[in-house]
């Protein structure tokens, strides 16, 4: 079957307008929209297509995560009670014990579980490659289409060890010129620009204090001469603001924009310490932010500023963060934990339940630089798709079935499209066995805490 019409729930299509129909329709032909409506699919489509009941349902774009440590899947649980800088020291030593095979275990594991809440682009951020670790960034592309989502990889990198003042051990790290080639030869072998790509790579030095200032001045050449996007950490915590202050003399924005890292090609996780002057210099190049809320109270952070960021113009997309620090992992529940987080900040009326659902889809969208072509509910855009059942219990008689998804508990799945092939049905992955998947992990989590 090429042809599939979803019709009877209420979609909320994060178009430019905020276009929403109660008992519409939504047509994939070929992986593409082809209609989306109010009411029934009008004849012309209906002849040979598989339809689905979509009553009871709220559908929206697929998620998009913006930010994620894909192999933490196999570290989670870990110093529970940390901040980032000594959370990172206690967790280096087991993460730089990795290699392929369990990264490919544990990637798998992180998004199925995205699959599952909602999510249909991945983006991974990669920066531990141990010697004789094999090809890590194939090992996620293999994962990814094992569970059948588009993926965002990162070549990510550290540098600077704790020899030269950084904060990794020093056998964490890479030299800069290795890691430069393997980012260089990550992009040749992996990359896809084609609109429908479900494969994309950018480079991604960690953050400023793994990292030298020549990586990081030299990836942002590498990538922009191969036409790739940049990633890194920013501005995540108060102990990063202080490192940059003794270290460069500089705030993080301050230092990244004078090593040629702010612009439109570039988008840094966290930046929940950005003043009002970095926000302007981010809304200025129109550098994006993955905004990680569940990650954030984690490690106790802060809150980032969410609503001011989206009043000057910088694009904001959502992020569960690595697993260790979000043992969760399911970007549907970011949406409710960023409605709630932006308003303990700014206030009840600052920050709506179609905000949460529009950095979700169309704000990740934008920070990966694909709203052509994912992120809402238009024609001529791929067909990822959320179908979300809003009338069990949890979410019966809730007047709102956008305020199901932003207040209420996470709803199951009654189909997730990936390019306009089922990936979730009835709440259950249908691309991969759930079970065997959950044992290899246990197994795997177990057999990298045994090589410390
Ligand atoms: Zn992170």
């Amino acid at each position: 079957m090429t042809r599939t019409i979803i019709e009877g729930g209420h979609i909320a299509t994060v178009d430019a307008a905020g276009t929403e129909h109660d008992g519409g329709h939504v047509v994939i032909e070929a992986g593409v929209i082809a209609a989306v409506g109010s009411g029934r699919a009008p004849e012309q489509w209906r002849a040979g297509a598989d339809v689905v009941d979509g009553t009871g349902t709220l559908i929206t774009p697929g998620l998009v995560n913006t930010h994620h440590h894909l192999y933490q899947w196999l570290t989670r649980g870990y110093a529970q009670d940390s901040i980032l800088f000594d959370w990172l020291t206690s967790l280096y030593p087991l993460w730089s014990r990795i290699d392929a095979g369990l990264t490919g275990v544990g990637a798998a594991g992180a998004m199925a579980v995205l699959a599952r809440s909602g999510c249909t682009t991945v983006g991974d951020h990669h920066y531990i490659f141990p010697k004789g670790s094999g090809d890590i960034v194939g090992s996620i592309v293999e994962a990814a289409s094992t569970v059948g989502v588009r993926l965002h990889a990162t070549r990510g990198s550290m540098d600077l060890g704790a020899s030269q003042g950084g904060l990794p051990p020093d056998f964490a790290v890479e030299t800069t010129d290795a890691a430069l080639a393997a980012s260089h030869e990550a992009v040749e072998r992996y990359h896809d620009p084609s609109f429908d790509a479900m494969v994309r790579v950018a480079v991604a030095p960690c953050s400023p204090f793994s990292v030298t200032a020549d990586l990081l001045r030299e990836a942002a050449v590498l990538a922009r001469s191969l036409g790739v996007r940049l990633h890194t950490h920013a501005s995540e915590t108060i102990e990063e603001d202080a490192y940059c202050a003794e270290n460069f003399g500089k705030t993080p924005t301050q230092y990244l924009e004078d090593l040629g890292w702010l612009g439109d090609d570039v988008w840094m996780a966290h930046c929940v310490h950005l003043d009002d002057r970095a926000i302007e210099r981010y809304a200025a190049t129109g550098t994006g932010v993955a905004h990680c809320p569940s990650s954030n109270g984690r490690l106790a952070a802060g809150i980032a500023p969410v609503r001011a960021m989206l009043d000057a113009g910088v694009p904001v997309g959502l992020g569960v963060d690595g697993a260790a620090s979000n043992e969760s992992g399911q970007l549907g529940i970011e949406v409710r934990e960023a409605v709630l987080m932006n308003r303990l900040r700014t206030g009840a009326d600052s920050f709506s339940v179609r905000d949460g659902l529009r950095i979700a889809t169309m704000g990740g969208a934008r920070v990966l630089g694909r709203q052509e072509e994912i992120g809402s509910l238009e024609v001529g855009k791929l067909a990822d798709i959320a179908v979300w059942q809003v009338d069990r219990v949890e979410h019966a008689g809730i007047i709102d079935p956008v305020a199901a998804l932003g207040l209420g508990a996470m709803p199951p799945l009654k189909r997730l499209f990936v390019g306009g092939r089922a990936v979730v049905e009835d709440a259950t992955l249908v691309t991969t066995d759930e079970m065997a998947l959950a044992r290899d992990v246990a197994a795997a989590s177990r057999g990298l805490a045994e090589r410390l």
